[in-house]
This record gives C-alpha cells, sequence and structure tokens, in this order.
C-alpha cells in the first residue's frame, strides 16, 4: 500500500493539483504508450488495445482543501473552501498552507475557549467561514511567504487500521490507485483504454468535461469513493454501502444514471469471476460520470466506487478487500469489453 500512501498524503486542491500529478504520471508513464495532460491539467493515459473503440476510465486526483482568502494584521488566515469539508469536523486540526514554503498551522474557530463559552454560544454551529489558520508567525512574516489563494490541505498521515486504511484524500486518490492497478493487471484488452486523471472534480466535475469532449470515448467508466454509512446513527436503508462488502456498482446519483445494459455486464462479470460486489444508489453526490455521460452526442457510463466511511473528513476509511474487488472487477471487464455492445445506435 505504499502507491496509496503516496497518493494520499500527496496534496492537490482543485486547480493546484501539479504534485499528486506528478506521482500519477510517473506510474502511468510505467503502464501507458502515451501520457500526456491537457490545458486543464486532466492526466492522460493511452494504453492501446486491439483497436476495438475507446473506453475512458476517469478517476479525481483533486481533493478538498481551501484556499487562503485573508491575512489579518495579526498573521491569522481566513479561508475560501473548495469542496466541502463538514466543517463539525474541522476543529483542532493541523493544516499545510503551501506558500512560497510549506507551513504547518493550527486550524481553529474564531470562538472563545470552552471554559468561558456561554450555553448559548455552546449550541452555535460551525461555520467555514469562522475558522481561521494560526501560523505562529508575525503578520509581516506570514505575508513574506504566503499570498491569497495560496492552497491549504490538510496535515494527516495514512495509516493502516484493522483490515481498513485510512488517510485524508481517499477521495479519490483510492480511485486513481484503482485504476492504475486495473490497467497495470489487464495484459489483453479489445479497446483503447484511455486512464484519465482528472482535475476540478470536488468542485463541479470540471476536468471529466474538457478530457471527455476531447477524447470522444465510445464509453465511460468513472471510479471514485461513495458513502459507506455503516456506522452508529445511521439507519440500514441509508447506510448506501457497507464497507467490506466488495466494489459497489452504481445504479445511479444526483449526476448521473448508469447504463442499464453496462450495469448488468458488470455484475455478470463479478459473479463470473467471484468477486464481491454490491449495488449502490447514492440519493445525492456525483462522480466524473456525470459528465463524460453528458459529453457531445451521449456515452453509455457506470461508476466503481469503493465504499468509504467518514467521506469529506481527513479520517477517510476504505477497506482491503473492496480495494481488491475493485482493482478485479475493473480489471476483468477492461480485458472483454467491446464498446460497441453497449451503444444500440453505434456512430
Ligand atoms: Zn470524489
Amino acid at each position: 500500500m505504499e502507491l496509496l500512501k503516496r497518493l494520499t498524503e500527496a496534496p492537490g486542491i482543485p486547480g493546484r493539483e501539479d504534485k499528486i500529478r506528478e506521482i500519477v504520471k510517473k506510474e502511468m508513464d510505467g503502464i501507458c504508450d502515451d501520457v500526456r495532460s491537457d490545458a486543464m491539467g486532466n492526466l492522460i493515459g493511452l494504453k492501446k488495445g486491439s483497436g476495438n473503440g475507446k473506453i475512458m476510465v476517469a478517476g479525481h486526483m483533486d481533493e478538498i482543501g481551501f484556499m487562503v482568502k485573508h491575512i489579518d494584521d495579526k498573521g491569522f488566515l481566513r479561508l475560501q473552501p473548495v469542496g466541502g469539508f463538514d466543517a463539525r469536523t474541522l476543529m483542532g486540526r493541523r493544516v499545510i498552507v503551501h506558500g512560497k514554503e510549506d507551513l504547518i498551522g493550527n486550524l481553529s474557530s474564531a470562538t472563545k475557549p470552552i471554559h468561558i463559552l456561554t450555553e448559548e454560544e455552546k449550541k452555535k454551529e460551525l461555520q467555514i467561514k469562522d475558522f481561521f489558520i494560526d501560523l505562529g508567525l508575525p503578520s509581516e512574516k506570514v505575508k513574506e511567504i504566503v499570498e491569497i489563494g495560496d492552497p491549504v490541505t490538510l496535515r494527516q498521515e495514512f495509516v493502516q487500521i484493522g483490515d481498513s486504511y485510512s488517510n485524508k484524500a481517499m477521495d479519490d486518490r483510492a480511485g486513481v490507485l484503482v485504476m492504475l492497478e486495473a490497467v497495470k493487471k489487464t495484459k489483453k484488452h479489445p479497446a483503447d483504454v484511455y486512464m484519465v486523471a482528472t482535475v476540478q472534480e470536488e468542485v463541479g466535475l470540471r476536468g471529466a468535461v474538457t478530457s471527455a469532449f476531447g477524447l470522444e470515448p465510445d464509453l465511460g467508466i468513472a471510479l471514485d469513493v461513495t458513502l459507506a454509512a455503516d456506522f452508529p446513527g445511521g439507519e440500514e436503508p441509508e447506510y448506501v454501502t457497507k464497507l467490506g462488502q466488495g466494489v459497489a456498482i452504481k445504479i445511479m446519483d444526483s449526476s448521473a444514471i448508469s447504463n442499464h445494459q453496462l450495469v448488468k455486464s458488470l455484475k455478470e462479470i463479478a459473479r463470473k469471476k467471484d468477486i464481491p460486489y454490491q449495488m449502490e444508489i447514492l440519493p445525492r453526490g456525483g462522480t466524473d460520470a456525470g459528465a463524460i455521460q453528458a459529453s457531445k452526442a451521449g456515452v453509455p457510463v457506470a461508476t466503481l466506487s469503493i465504499p468509504c466511511r467518514y467521506v469529506h473528513t481527513v479520517n477517510e476509511m476504505i477497506h482491503h478487500d473492496d480495494l481488491e474487488a475493485s482493482i478485479n472487477l475493473l480489471a476483468s471487464f477492461l480485458s472483454e469489453t467491446n464498446p460497441g455492445d453497449f451503444v444500440p445506435t453505434n456512430r
């Protein structure tokens, strides 16, 4: 899991994916016939098949984080979110401010210490705009190193917890890992496979919009994490998926309804190959599949999801078996799929 550690520990807020892109590029260079990036910063790796159509596989490189919005006279930073952290999970966290050099900071909310809070003040709901970063430096020094717009990421380390792995940015570096490992495993495949490590997914699937438009794939598979809300506090019908129960084949979310034939085919392959899987309906949220599907005249798409607990916190947690199942299902799918089979009125 050394690669997953490197992928999740790298910074990369939307629009500033350079460091993570470097890591992914090195991996793609070892697998692909051609690797390039486009104007948006998407990284596109082609692994040639036997010339039978084009499959686009997408996993997003960006992670939720912040930009520096304001530096005050005392040197405290205020934040603009890029992507949706749950403010309740941010108290007392550490961050890295990526200025001229990387600075570690304490994230706190603009509120009095708990010892002197009134009962009324304790009830107030936390909002991102209440948070600030303390860099432990005077304002002049901060302003020498940090500028408005500099990226801020959460500081967290990769750990194995039981049979699971936990870190920030499992969303969606786990998806990027599945893409790389599955294509590595696929020796022969009918279609040309375009691996796309997309940018700016967390702010509206923006990298997938342009990369799908440019590639004109015959079929698209997005890889992303999904909710595994199977922990105390939820009811079973709202779990979406269960951790450790296999790769999730998405039926729908609010960005796309997966192509029905494609869903059927993924299920059949999983059964045939004894790959543990579960079906997923996500009431709210989307993946790059939403952008690929609506590209040009339309593309049949589906999403393979990796169940993840505590999504959009720094403790995102995925299960070893789900990761393995996701890699195996994607690899088997690529090795036997002709994209033409899913387009009744083929172009
Ligand atoms: Zn995601």
